[in-house]
């Protein structure tokens, strides 16, 4: 468990030395968990004088930093903590939403708020960051499908499965370290049958970091369109189970899905310290077993607390960039990791979307957890529309009683 959520970033065309060959737009795309801290240092106020984002400086993304790592899209991070499972998580993820919103309203000579490929190639094309939404974790749905199409309708684009819990439908990368036990070996049937299928026909990425092995290979195996793992590095580097296994690779790349590598230290080095080139070995690693199709930049900017020497923020990308040349990756390549292979995925999934119904079974009341829930709509249960309220009945009890008696 981080003590702080993550962002999630894709870089886009190539920066650094690769625009001295007349690349007129130098893009990066990426996770990015800087709502979290506008939300945590601010309470999302972010007319406050400390919050402008032009000079904010004890974080790891503010617009100068942007614009020096020539980012030009971001998947900002909706995160809010497990904590907030089966309590107040619905209203908080909308007022993550309603931030990344209203960033875009405050400088919309930075950020455009957009919901597909081709909006995304517009911001680029304007000189824009692209700003797109992913809801980190599946507790921010509250195992409902009519929240999910809400989340959707309002913009957002991917949803990880989990965060660093299990919600009633699937389980998390804990039970693999032993800290939580399994609950569904993946996903239970209203996760397989509900949750991924309803997101492929949204056109809703499912984003597999911080999900357990189990859950990747089921997902895998069922998703109608390729996934990402938006802000995940590779095990067989570093043991940590946040991470993909090789096995998993070869699933990403029988799929056509993606990777976005983490550039979080515990998970590049397993320690608390790495290097830029570290960094390089798991895009390299991702690479080499799944192809280079299937790698991009995740970033996890203002979600960890500890990133590697040489990129310390967001204006470091152009350095990794550089290495990956020096690494004789190819042009091509280095573009598809920047974007195009995210764009490819999200093409692909918005391809896939639409066709059926909207999915109507909802999950079965005694799989809900929280004690604080009313029963309306399912059967044989208090709190349904059609019973009297409770204090009515009771109110009413001894009229009856007396009207017995009499
Ligand atoms: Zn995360």
């Amino acid at each position: 468990m981080l003590p702080l959520p993550q962002w999630h970033c894709w870089v886009w065309d190539v920066p650094a030395r690769m625009s001295l060959r007349c690349h007129p737009c130098q893009r990066d795309v990426g996770h990015n968990d800087l709502p979290w801290q506008l939300l945590w240092k601010f309470n999302n106020q972010l007319r406050l004088p400390a919050a402008n984002l032009t000079l904010l400086n004890d974080t790891h993304t503010n617009i100068p930093k942007l614009r020096r790592g020539h980012v030009g899209g971001q998947f900002w991070s909706v995160y809010v903590p497990c904590e907030t499972q089966n309590k107040d998580a619905v209203r908080r993820t909308l007022e993550q939403m309603d931030v990344v919103q209203r960033m875009c309203d405050m400088y919309p000579e930075t950020f455009a708020c957009v919901t597909d490929t081709g909006g995304t190639r517009e911001a680029f094309q304007s000189g824009k960051v692209a700003s797109l939404i992913g809801v980190e974790g599946g507790h921010s749905i509250d195992s409902s499908l009519g929240v999910l199409r809400s989340l959707y309708r309002l913009g957002a684009r991917y949803m990880t499965l989990t965060h660093s819990c299990n919600t009633p439908w699937a389980d998390n990368w804990l039970v693999d370290t032993n800290d939580e036990k399994p609950v569904h070996h993946g996903l239970s049937p209203f996760g397989k049958q509900m949750v991924v299928e309803e997101m492929n026909r949204l056109g809703m990425i499912v984003d597999l970091a911080h999900v357990s092995v189990d859950t990747m290979k089921v997902v895998l195996n069922i998703s109608k369109a390729p996934v990402i793992f938006s802000h995940s590095s590779a095990y067989s580097l570093c043991q940590h189970r946040r991470n993909v296994p090789d096995d998993v690779l070869q699933l990403v790349a029988s799929t056509g899905s993606l990777v976005m590598v983490n550039f979080y230290n515990a998970y590049v080095t397993c320690s608390d310290k790495a290097t830029l080139s570290d960094v390089a070995d798991h895009m390299d690693h991702v690479k080499k077993v799944a192809g280079a199709r299937a790698v991009g930049f995740g970033g996890d900017y203002d979600g960890v607390p500890g990133v590697p020497a040489g990129l310390e923020d967001v204006s470091k990308y152009p350095a990794l960039v550089a290495e990956l040349l020096a690494r004789n990756w190819t042009e091509e390549e280095v573009k598809g990791a920047l974007a195009e292979n995210l764009l490819r995925v999200f093409s692909r999934v918005e391809e896939v979307s639409g066709g059926t119904a909207a999915h109507e079974t909802p999950i079965a009341f005694e799989e809900l957890q929280g004690p604080c829930r009313t029963r309306y709509g399912y059967p044989n249960g208090a709190g349904t529309a059609r019973r009297p309220p409770a204090a009515l009945a009771l109110a009413l009890a001894p009229a009856l009683l007396l009207s017995a008696l009499s």
